[in-house]
């Protein structure tokens, strides 16, 4: 993250099935350096699958659309590639890695994005004082035996480590105590500040007091619904999201539909 460059994120029409059920049905986001795009949604909107096929996680079907980054196609590249292009995803639940130390992962990352793993050491004990995490959890087993407070401190602070160009981040809320989530929002902001492109997931607004979005997107049933100023947030945390609330289930493009889709929310 270099705070003179600009990065952008661009996702037009993007289309997704799960299981041969489509969950996405046409999302367009534009995120760029510094800047803090919120997208807020009911459960089942389809927030976690928007990360999932950005990052390529395997079982996500495209059925249309594209996602860029400053041009590139992501789409046509292994999730690997797209996080050494400079794409960053924090998961809602934080994998557990038994064999894999922390700061090997982290070495290994800064050298495959060619930059130099010297130093790495201060770095990491530097970060894990600023995000509150034990730095005996720096050369265990990832995320292996943590509280949900402590993966999410850990990812938090790869994030750092790792300066990407984007950020998403699924949920950093979920399963964090009110001390945790502040810590790690305002580890982001700070990110932010200094030129991270940030995608927020959640449902909560609770995590924008400490990391302050520009845009809030609320996405209902795989699509964008409005997007507004922080205050739209506000605006969910007090009415729900009962106003944006399709009656009907969109036209899907391929798969099941029907009684799946009722118990979709
Ligand atoms: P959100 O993160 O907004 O709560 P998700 O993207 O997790 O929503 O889920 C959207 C819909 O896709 C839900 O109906 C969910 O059941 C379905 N879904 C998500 N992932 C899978 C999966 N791996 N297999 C089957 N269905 C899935
Ligand atoms: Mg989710």
């Amino acid at each position: 993250m270099n705070g003179n460059e600009r990065h952008t994120l661009e996702i037009h029409g993007l289309e997704a099935a799960v299981e041969g059920k489509q969950i996405l049905f046409g999302v367009d986001l534009t995120v760029s350096s510094g800047e803090v795009h919120a997208v807020m949604g009911p459960n089942g909107a389809g927030k976690s699958t928007l990360s999932a096929v950005i990052m390529g996680k395997p079982g996500y079907e495209v059925l249309g659309g594209s996602v860029t980054l400053d041009g590139e196609d992501l789409l046509a590249m292994p999730t690997w590639q797209r996080a050494a292009a400079g794409l960053h995803l924090i998961m809602q639940y934080p994998t557990e890695v038994p064999g894999v130390m922390l700061d090997d992962v982290l070495a290994e990352a800064l050298v495959a994005r060619g930059r130099s793993a010297n130093g790495l050491e201060a770095l990491l004990r530097a970060e894990a004082a600023r995000i509150g995490l034990n730095p005996d959890l720096l050369h265990r087993a990832l995320n292996v035996d943590l509280s949900g407070g402590e993966k999410k401190r850990n990812e938090t602070l790869q994030l750092a480590v790792l300066a990407p160009k984007i950020a998403i981040l699924d949920e950093l809320d979920s399963g964090l105590d009110i001390d945790a989530l502040r810590d790690c929002a305002r580890r982001v902001e700070a990110a932010s500040n200094a030129g991270l492109g940030v995608l927020a997931i959640t449902h909560y607004s609770r995590l924008f007091e400490e990391l302050r979005p520009d845009v809030v997107h609320i996405l209902v049933r795989g699509r964008v619904v409005a997007s507004g100023g922080p205050e739209l947030a506000d605006e969910l945390e007090r009415d729900g999201y009962a106003k944006y609330q399709p009656a009907e289930a969109p036209e899907a493009k391929s798969g099941r539909s029907g009684l799946d889709d009722l118990f979709a929310l």
